[in-house]
């Protein structure tokens, strides 16, 4: 029996050959298994058996490929900082879509498994440290409730790959609802094939979007129902301080989840202009340009969408524009939702009033984080548990006028204050993926003496990011003034 029960059916595989380039993994010399994730393996029904170890990471490492699998790397294009690129997966495949006992398909894909046809100058490779970074980064995305991939599992090649150091390789094996990014549709828009965009389009819509296949229109269907999902994620990312660093196109999934975890981070001042990335000098891809951002991608997937959207150049283009135009008031509706939950203000209140001074009453608050460089996670944690110390609002006249303002709103409310606590304390996390403490955690994990169990205390905290933790207060805490200004970089 495999250690691994995979069931594989795979569409994409089976899409005009344009779309994909086969290729195979390359040989691990030696594979260790560094983390598992068995509970995913469980909910995605197959049947781990851990007790050989070596076998498991023979298959995680793609040294044993199992029954029905097809590796294949996707092709796609993307925007890079605005630039536009052919790319494709150059360091990834896909190695089929594993069908779970509940009917959900999902793509099991590695990342770091050797060079493809796309892979030009790079080497596939990718290293230990970053993978487990993914690893834990989008598992704590999963715990706070926001849509990703997740991670199986990382395995250490036992390969070196060279970057600035020698470093270990890793491989991780990533779970998505697909690989399906606005970059597939700018691929397939740039070859100018009409029956390939036919192609691609009716995939997706059966695969993520089936309602739009009765549409008037499938293709602006499809357009504005990627809008909405991704106007509702972007506006989660911003519940919890999330950065995603680097925002291209190929890296902007169509089904809505957070993908692509490089340099990544969290939050923790409060400021809107904060980018960690070392190579997003410009600020692009900063905490607050995630909105305008995420539409000006979504104005590149209108733009490739548009020849099957009508006929008619010109009417093409204003039902594309009027779709992204509505991104604007669609998010400004999530995001408002979500920082309503995060202050614990209902929307059922019968005053008019209350709900239009809701905006401003937020915008005060952040502005007030901003001036005073509030910690964003702590600071809201604090107002939901009532810890808001009480020399501070004697101190700061600007947090006690808001404060009683926000007092005087939540007493209109039918809640009782222990209801707005529990609704407050269940949007707004204790723990997130502390930029130090995610430093420390690596770099135990993949120093001389391999410690991985700073890295799997710290993921155990982040699975359970709403609820308060014996002995964990240092993790919940803001990094020690003084330190450096914290720097991400990208995944390579
Ligand atoms: P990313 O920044 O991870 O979204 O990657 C952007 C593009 O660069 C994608 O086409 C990747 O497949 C490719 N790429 C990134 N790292 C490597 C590598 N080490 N070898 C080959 N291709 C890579
Ligand atoms: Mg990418």
């Amino acid at each position: 029996m495999a250690p691994l029960s995979w069931r594989f059916d795979n569409r994409y595989a089976r899409l005009p050959d344009a779309l994909f380039a086969y290729a195979k993994p390359a040989r691990a010399r030696d594979p260790r298994l560094v983390v598992f994730n068995e509970t995913l393996a469980c909910s995605l029904g197959l049947d781990p058996d851990l007790s050989d170890r070596a076998q498991l990471a023979a298959l995680l490492s793609g040294n044993t490929l199992p029954e029905g699998a097809q590796p294949i790397a996707q092709a796609y294009a993307g925007h890079q900082f605005g630039h536009f690129a052919m790319l494709g997966d150059g360091r990834a495949l896909l190695l089929g879509e594993h069908l779970c006992p509940d009917g959900q398909r999902v793509d099991v894909q590695f990342k770091g498994s050797g060079p493809t046809p796309f892979s030009r100058r790079g080497d596939g490779r990718a290293a230990l440290g970053p993978m487990l970074r993914e690893h834990l980064i989008s598992e704590a995305m999963h715990a706070l409730g926001i849509p990703t991939t997740r991670s199986l599992a990382v395995v250490a090649t036992g390969e070196a790959v060279l970057r600035e150091n020698i470093l270990d390789g890793a491989v991780l094996t990533r779970i998505a609802a697909s690989h399906l990014r606005v970059g597939t549709f700018e691929y397939v828009a740039a070859r100018n094939d009409p029956s390939l965009l036919d192609a691609l389009i009716a995939f997706t819509i059966d695969r993520h979007y089936p309602a739009c296949r009765e549409a008037e229109r499938p293709a602006l269907a499809l357009l504005e129902a990627v809008i909405e999902r991704q106007a509702f994620l972007i506006a989660e990312w911003m519940r919890v301080g999330f950065i995603h660093g680097v925002m291209n196109t190929d890296n902007m999934s169509l089904c809505g989840e957070t993908i692509d975890y490089g340099p990544c981070a969290f939050l923790d001042v409060y400021d809107p202009a904060t980018a960690f990335s070392s190579i997003d000098r410009g600020r692009r891809y900063a905490f607050g340009n995630q909105p305008q951002i995420a539409q000006w991608n979504l104005a590149r997937l209108a733009e490739a969408l548009m020849p099957a959207i009508d006929a008619d150049g010109d009417r093409a283009l204003d039902l594309a524009q009027h779709a992204i135009e509505r991104f604007g008031d669609l998010f400004a509706r999530y995001h408002l939702d979500v920082m309503r939950r995060k202050l614990g203000l209902d929307d059922d209140t019968r005053a008019d009033d209350d709900q239009a001074d809701d905006a401003p009453l937020i915008e005060q608050l952040l502005d007030w984080m901003q001036s005073r460089k509030a910690d964003y996670t702590q600071s809201f944690r604090m107002l939901g548990e009532g810890l808001i110390p009480a020399e501070r609002l004697a101190t700061d006249t600007t947090l006690s006028d808001w404060h009683t303002r926000w007092q005087a709103r939540l007493n209109r409310s039918k809640r009782s204050a222990a209801e707005t606590s529990a609704a407050m304390n269940a949007n707004n996390p204790i723990y997130i993926a502390r930029n130090h403490q995610v430093e420390a955690a690596l770099e135990a994990a993949t120093g001389p003496v391999l410690d991985i169990v700073p890295f799997e205390k710290l993921l155990t905290v982040l699975r359970t990011p709403y609820a308060a933790q014996p002995e964990c207060e240092a993790y919940a805490a803001p990094p020690p003034p003084g330190g450096r200004p914290y720097q991400t970089f990208c995944g390579t």
